[in-house]
């Protein structure tokens, strides 16, 4: 093991109190690991299962110096953490995956460049500032395509179709002409991802390659084992490898793909643990959380060998009602995250369904 784990008794800090903190959290204590999260709303689901907490905005330079101080590393659960907010961290304190992985997952024209530099496909795309942009991007790419905010894009959000010039100027004002990327759809048969840890000695593991099924943008469902040829699943690990490698990268990343056809197209990175990743939980011995927490923490990585076929399905908004009828499934896991309000859409919990592999 290298001389830089943290020993169990050691904090964690987690800037974001969502489920991916919370479950971040729980992965942690068996380890005689604690956490301390750090999120500006009041009610933060992961605040429930953490000894520590601080309530405050990710710009709060003197709360930020205050968690600091109390924590041995800082990690995160969403991409969107301000540049800034780093800065000021990793001025006092190991901030784990870094400053480079998140600028580039937060941009995604730096995110598709470098998967293109590491010879990955991607969707053809174009970098858009202005209506002008627009339809030469449109012209030159070709469509249909869809244009994306370069940043702070998620679940489907800041994003308009384009089926030709006719659209442009409508989809410019839907992304109110934020600086965007304009891509040419991918008409692809699957949808999948990879979910990698890399530890400080550089080690990788990745976890199977899992099939994912959006409804209305959001994931709906993960499916491992995915439905993809074993040479097309070892180039999906092949890629995300390059990449965590390309970034010098700590911690679990998930890396979205296209399949279509055979071939792979890069979507999308998160440098964090990943909803695709959630089957872990119960299909692996080590899950995604674990994962994360082992690899930010300077441990060596655990096991990715997946003891089970496993389903996982979110429960969004009102879906979560249905608890009871899990709580009687033989094979079913309920996840649920502690929110009061079940918005719609709003991810509440997820199920795993497990069907275990026979030896
Ligand atoms: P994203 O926010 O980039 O993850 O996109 C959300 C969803 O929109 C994806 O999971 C796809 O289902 C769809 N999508 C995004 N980009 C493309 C593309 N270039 N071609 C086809 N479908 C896309």
């Amino acid at each position: 093991m290298s001389g830089k784990a943290l020993p169990p008794g050691s904090t964690i800090g987690i800037l974001g109190g969502g489920q991916l903190g919370r479950m971040l959290a729980l992965a942690a204590a068996p380890l005689g690991l604690k956490c301390h999260i750090y999120a500006p709303e009041a009610d933060s689901p992961a605040f429930q299962v953490s000894a520590n907490y601080t309530v405050a905005d990710y710009l709060d330079e003197q709360a930020l110096a205050g968690f600091a101080a109390k924590v041995d590393v800082v990690t995160y659960e969403f991409e969107n953490v301000p540049a800034r907010t780093v800065e000021i961290l990793e001025a006092r304190v190991a901030v784990r995956p870094g400053s480079k992985a998140l600028a580039v997952a937060q941009d995604r024209i730096k995110e598709k460049t470098l998967a293109r530099e590491l010879g990955a496909m991607t969707a053809d795309f174009a970098a858009v500032n202005s209506l002008d942009d627009l339809r030469e991007a449109v012209q030159r790419v070709g469509a249909p395509g869809i244009l994306k905010t370069t940043r702070l894009g998620y679940d489907g959000k800041g994003q308009a179709k384009v089926n030709g010039a006719a659209d442009c100027e409508a989809a410019w004002k839907a992304i109110k002409g934020e600086p965007a990327i304009y891509e040419r759809f991918v008409h692809f048969d699957r949808e999948v991802s990879v979910i990698i840890a890399r530890d400080l000695a550089g080690k990788v593991a990745a976890f199977d390659v899992t099939e994912n099924v959006h409804r209305n943008h959001i994931l709906y469902t993960s499916t491992v084992p995915a439905r993809v040829a074993p040479e097309v699943a070892s180039e999906a690990v092949f890629v995300a490898q390059r990449m965590v490698e390309a970034l010098d990268y700590v911690g679990v990343m998930g890396v979205e793909f296209f399949v279509g056809a055979d071939v792979l197209y890069v979507n999308e990175i998160a440098p964090r643990v990943h909803n695709s990743g959630h089957w872990t939980m119960d299909g692996c011995l080590v899950s995604q959380f674990e994962q994360h927490i082992r690899a930010v923490a300077g441990w060596p990585l655990g096991a990715t060998a997946r003891h089970a076929n496993v389903v996982m399905t979110n429960l969004l908004g009102d879906e979560a009602g249905v608890w009871p009828g899990i709580a009687m499934e033989p094979e079913a896991v309920l996840h649920l995250y502690g929110k009061a309000e079940a918005r719609p859409g709003r991810k509440m919990g997820h199920v795993n369904r497990v069907q275990p592999l026979r030896q």
